[in-house]
C-alpha cells in the first residue's frame, strides 16, 4: 500500500468502523515506517487459535460481535505496548474501543510526552458500504491475505493467489453479526471517542472511501 520508506515517529490510535480499511492502513504504513502494528482484534484472533485462557473467554463476543471485555483487552494491550519493539512509536488499530478503554491508555502511557498519543485519525466511511466491504470479505486460512469477493477477487473463487490456500469468512462478517457491530460502532466507539479526543485536540478525520492509495498518501502527510 505505502510504497516507499516513510519515516514516523508516530504514535497513533486509527478509530473507525468496521471494514473502514484502518487495518490495511495501519499494516502498510507501520511496515514502511518500522514501526509496531498493534491490532487488537488480530491479537485476540491469533489466542483464538492457540486455545489460551484469553482466547477461550474472547470466542463467543467475538462470534456474536460483540466487544470483548474491557478489562480483558487493556491487560492485553497494556503488556503488549510495553514491549521494547513498541517504546517510542506504534500504530493502534481497533483499539480503544470504548471510553474507559480510552482513560485506561491514557493512564498506561502516562504523562510522559515520548510515551503520549500523537495523532488520532478517524476513518470515515457510510454504514451502507461498510456493510457491503464486510459481507464479501474473505481470509486466506492459510496466510492471512484478505480479499473481497467483488473488490479484490480471487483468480479461482475460495482459494489464494498467493498460496493456494482455502478462503474463509470470518464469523463476525456474517450478515447476523454485522448490523450489530455497526450499531455498537456508533454507540459505544464512535461518538464518545470522537469527542474524547477532539477535546484533546488529537482527532482528525478522512474521508476514507476513496482508494486506498489515495489513503495512504494522505495518512503519510497527517503523520510526518
Ligand atoms: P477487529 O479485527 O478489530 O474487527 O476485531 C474483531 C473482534 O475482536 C471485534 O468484533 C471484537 O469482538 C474483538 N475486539 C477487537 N478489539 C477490541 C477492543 N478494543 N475492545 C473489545 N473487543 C475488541
Amino acid at each position: 500500500m505505502v510504497a516507499m520508506a516513510v519515516t514516523l515517529k508516530a504514535r497513533a490510535v486509527f478509530l473507525g468502523g468496521p471494514g473502514a480499511g484502518k487495518g490495511t492502513q495501519a499494516k502498510g504504513l507501520a511496515a514502511a515506517a518500522g514501526v509496531a502494528h498493534i491490532s487488537t482484534g488480530d491479537m485476540l484472533r491469533q489466542h483464538v487459535i492457540e486455545g489460551s485462557e484469553l482466547g477461550q473467554k474472547a470466542r463467543s463476543y467475538m462470534d456474536g460481535g460483540l466487544l470483548v471485555p474491557d478489562d480483558l483487552i487493556i491487560a492485553m494491550v497494556e503488556s503488549r505496548i510495553g514491549e521494547p519493539d513498541a517504546r517510542s512509536a506504534w500504530i493502534l488499530d481497533g483499539f480503544p474501543r470504548t471510553l474507559p478503554q480510552a482513560q485506561a491508555l491514557d493512564q498506561i502511557l502516562g504523562s510522559d510526552p515520548t510515551r503520549k498519543i500523537t495523532h488520532v485519525i478517524y476513518f470515515q466511511v457510510p454504514d451502507q458500504e461498510l456493510t457491503k466491504r464486510l459481507a464479501g470479505r474473505r481470509t486466506c486460512a492459510k496466510c492471512g491475505a484478505i480479499w473481497h469477493v467483488d473488490n479484490k477477487p480471487t483468480a479461482k473463487p475460495g482459494v489464494c493467489d498467493l498460496c493456494q490456500g482455502s478462503l474463509t469468512q470470518r464469523s463476525d462478517d456474517r450478515v447476523e453479526a454485522i448490523g450489530k457491530r455497526l450499531q455498537e460502532f456508533h454507540a459505544v466507539t464512535a461518538q464518545p471517542l470522537r469527542a474524547y479526543y477532539k477535546k484533546q485536540n488529537l482527532l482528525r478525520e478522512i474521508d476514507a472511501n476513496r482508494p486506498p492509495a489515495v489513503i495512504s498518501q494522505e495518512l503519510v502527510e497527517l503523520m510526518q
